[in-house]
């Protein structure tokens, strides 16, 4: 099959960091085989890697290794691409790189080679840019759950509910196109089932996409309470290292701790909170206005108190916000020589000092962020907007038809098919590609 016309070629140095030696000259389009053969000055057959001299202008020797021709269509981008594998100096690279340039392909930009393996086909929106989120991923959970979006997993999700979504739609579109008939379309009882399936099917995609977009981002983990019960105490117990200072004195922790911990594999973002009190100087003032932000963002608040049956003070427990996740600790264990009273769920009895307790919490963590059971996919940000947006769109939907305003229903529906198709990419605007690209390294 021939390469596919009309784009040029590109090329870029695609090397993984720290490769031990190999470095990457990567080509796509249709005079990438040209342009290789012009280095190697030899003929070359598909997915046959040879040993080769790549040779510059004047014939001299810029370096040896492998060249491997992929043949338009079976390749990663869909055009014709080859790839030439040099020794990996930074020197010798580039010197390869402008020696294609001469011979006709121009620089690839960020994440250029992956759009075109979109624009081909051979990807879909949601796969390509998990390829970012493999390579970016900063946990093994978040690789492997990159890896099933890649995999096409979270594309399946989203093509069924988009097929669910067809189906509830020649429903409404016939009663509109048939009003005369004998049979009610709207009232069909079949109707309200599927869109109740649908709109189950919806939420449940929305939780697990939430999920995926936590396992990439991390956890965000809120640690509030009241002045020395312990709280930095317990950040650099979890984060195994002095960062934050402790005190005795009220008050001390006066900026926002960060620790981000990767808990067996999950990312977590730790954020100690200076009291949320109301403070007698600026700079505390300061420190509970960034407190009172980063708590709006938690995905897990966990509320440290220093007793068994003490309580959070009700300024900060107002804080809290609604949908993060409260997790209670009673610090201090070690002081109490009673056995634990606390056996509620989501209490839990720990020690700063001894670190008591804290393998349950951090089991306990590892959960919420996502990383126990497996069988999850990656997810955006912009997925979840889509999400979102198609959640309205069928809420508004079922509302019309309880109305008996079919039009109106037909259209938001369409408008819940758009809004999902936005994640596969079935119908985008180049706007939003770029945008998805740009965030992509070179060569990839
Ligand atoms: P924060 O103000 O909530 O951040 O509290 P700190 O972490 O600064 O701790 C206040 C005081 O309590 C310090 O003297 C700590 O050594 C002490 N402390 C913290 N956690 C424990 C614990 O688990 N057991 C005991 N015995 N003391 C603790």
């Amino acid at each position: 099959m021939p390469a596919p016309q009309g784009r040029d070629t590109i090329a870029a140095i695609a090397t993984a960091p720290g490769a031990g030696g190999v470095g990457i000259v990567r080509l796509s389009g249709p005079a990438s085989r040209a342009i290789a053969e012009g280095i190697c000055a030899r003929r070359l057959l598909p997915r046959l890697a040879v040993h080769a001299r790549f040779r510059d202008d004047d014939g001299h020797t810029l370096d040896d290794g492998i060249v491997l021709w992929f043949a338009a269509p079976a390749s990663y981008t869909g055009e014709d691409v080859v790839e030439l594998q040099a020794h990996g100096s930074p020197v010798v690279l580039a010197q390869l790189l402008q020696r294609c340039v001469r011979l006709g392909a121009r620089p690839a930009r960020p994440g250029e080679f992956t759009e075109r393996a979109f624009l081909e086909g051979k990807l879909d929106l949601a796969q390509a840019e998990a390829v970012a989120d493999l390579i970016s991923a900063g946990s093994q959970a978040a690789a492997r759950a990159a890896r099933r979006s890649l995999d096409g997993e979270f594309s399946r999700r989203v093509d069924a509910l988009v097929e669910q979504l067809t189906q509830l739609r020649m429903y409404v579109e016939a009663a509109l196109d048939f009003p005369d008939e004998d049979i009610d379309f709207l009232a069909a009882p079949e109707l309200g089932d599927r869109l109740r399936a649908t709109r189950e099917s919806l939420a449940v995609l929305v939780r697990e996409a939430g999920r995926g977009k936590r396992l990439m981002d991390g956890l965000h983990v809120v640690i509030i309470g009241a002045p020395n019960v312990g709280k930095s105490s317990l950040l650099n117990a979890l984060a195994d290292e002095d960062r934050a200072i402790v005190s005795d004195i009220a008050g001390t922790t006066r900026d926002l701790l960060r620790e981000t911990l990767d808990l067996e594999g999950v990312l977590l973002t730790l954020v100690d909170t200076a009291g949320l009190r109301d403070a007698p100087d600026s700079i505390e003032a300061e420190g509970i206005r960034r407190a009172r932000a980063e708590l709006q963002r938690a995905d897990v608040v966990l509320a440290v108190l220093d007793d068994d049956d003490a309580k959070l003070p009700a300024d900060l427990a107002g804080e809290i916000p609604e949908g993060a996740r409260v997790l209670w600790l009673h610090n201090k264990a070690d002081l109490r020589s009673h056995a634990s009273g606390v056996v509620q769920i989501d209490h839990f009895s720990v020690s700063a000092r001894t670190s008591l307790g804290l393998d349950k919490l951090r089991a306990r963590l590892r959960e919420l962020a996502g990383g126990e059971g497996g069988g999850s996919f990656s997810a955006r940000a912009r997925h979840l907007d889509a999400l979102a947006q198609a959640r309205i769109c069928l809420d508004r939907a079922s509302a019309c038809l309880d109305a008996n305003q079919a039009e109106l229903a037909a259209e938001e529906l369409r408008q819940a098919q758009l809004a999902l198709g936005q994640i596969t990419g079935v119908m985008d605007a180049d706007t939003l590609l770029g945008r998805i690209f740009s965030g992509f390294c070179i060569g990839k």
